[in-house]
């Protein structure tokens, strides 16, 4: 009989929690939004669901443990939050203690985008993949390598920053400090800024005109507008495609993995920038040239025959579960 996980995915605005069976079947996921009032009531709210959904699915198996996605930097050894962005008031907070305190089971932390990975390397794009890397596209960029099934650290847990490959030496000045990092061309911000300078620059009324209309402009509007064939808004992401093809080029040269899988929201942006991230792909990296036919469908599937060792670029298939999974795996670990 399979057992039982619980996977955590803590976000700024909403809080989801799930079981998933060891075999991946999602029994229950549920969610709530994020509590306000500081991480001591959010991490309250989040017991009382595990221990809601570990009895509920007891009969299903034994519950092997908790896998529970921050977004921001952790700090693994001792089990607290370093820094996020999206969780003011959580900076060194000992996460790991005051929930293993509430329930008296071990549990197991880690980055969101990391979990989102796992999830995708034990169930989605690249299942039975054992070496691969992640490209999460939202408002930056987040990344993951992923070797013999399991999440590389590196020495503190930083490694897989491929957002702040520099793509421009002198370019955009980014929130870490470096000048031209591929974020700051390959995301939704970036989306965004491009949009303002060009319309700034008086040569994109339609774009200007798409602000003014929409309560609600944002990088799906850009998008929008590109594949109806406004020239401004493909050119921004021609430039997002380009600097996501010099990142990966980059990346393939260093790593030589089976698999690339690029998610997050933007990713569905994926038929405006992938001609132009091919493109400089294949013109960038020897070895995506040398492990890639020229004939390879570029629309982010992932091959049902794979001939050889190919370098494969894919679309994640699990969308916001992702994380989710990737919780639900760690445990297992
Ligand atoms: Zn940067």
């Amino acid at each position: 009989m399979p057992d039982f996980a619980i996977a955590v995915d803590l976000g700024g605005t909403n809080l989801r929690i799930a079981a998933v069976s060891t075999e991946g079947r999602m029994l229950e996921k549920i969610g709530v939004s994020t509590n306000s009032a500081g991480p001591h009531h959010v991490i309250d709210d989040m017991c009382d669901a595990i221990q809601r959904l570990s009895t509920k699915h007891r009969g299903y198996g034994s519950l092997i443990g908790a896998g529970i996605g921050i977004p921001g930097i952790i700090d693994l050894d001792a089990g607290v939050v370093r820094t996020s962005a999206n969780l003011p008031g959580w900076e060194n907070f000992p996460v790991r203690v005051e929930i293993e305190k509430r329930l008296g089971t071990r549990i197991s932390l880690e980055n969101d985008a990391k979990l989102a990975a796992l999830g995708e390397q034990w169930l989605g794009a690249a299942r039975g993949v054992d070496n691969m890397g992640m490209i999460t596209l939202g408002t930056g960029i987040g990344g993951c390598i992923v070797l013999d099934g399991k999440i590389f650290h590196g020495m503190n847990g930083m490694a897989g920053e491929f957002g702040h490959i520099t793509i421009e030496p002198e370019g955009v000045p980014c929130g870490c400090g470096n000048r031209g990092c591929a974020e700051r061309y390959a995301s939704a911000t970036a989306v965004l800024r491009m949009a303002r300078e060009a319309i700034a620059a008086g040569n994109a009324p339609q774009l200007a005109q798409a602000v003014n209309a929409e309560a609600e402009f944002g990088a799906k509007s850009i998008y929008e507008l590109a594949m109806q064939g406004v020239k401004p808004a493909q050119q921004i992401f021609d430039r997002f495609g380009r600097a996501l093809g010099i990142m990966l080029a980059d990346i393939v040269n260093v790593l030589n993995l089976e698999m690339f899988v690029i998610g997050g929201g933007v990713s569905s942006a994926w038929d405006a920038f992938a001609p132009k991230m091919f493109e400089e792909l294949r013109a960038r990296s020897t070895i995506y040239a040398a492990t890639t036919p020229p004939d390879v469908p570029t629309d982010g599937s992932v091959p049902a025959q794979r001939t050889g060792k190919q370098t494969i670029i894919a679309r994640a298939q699990l969308g916001s579960d992702a994380g989710l999974f990737g919780g639900a795996r760690l445990p297992q670990l």
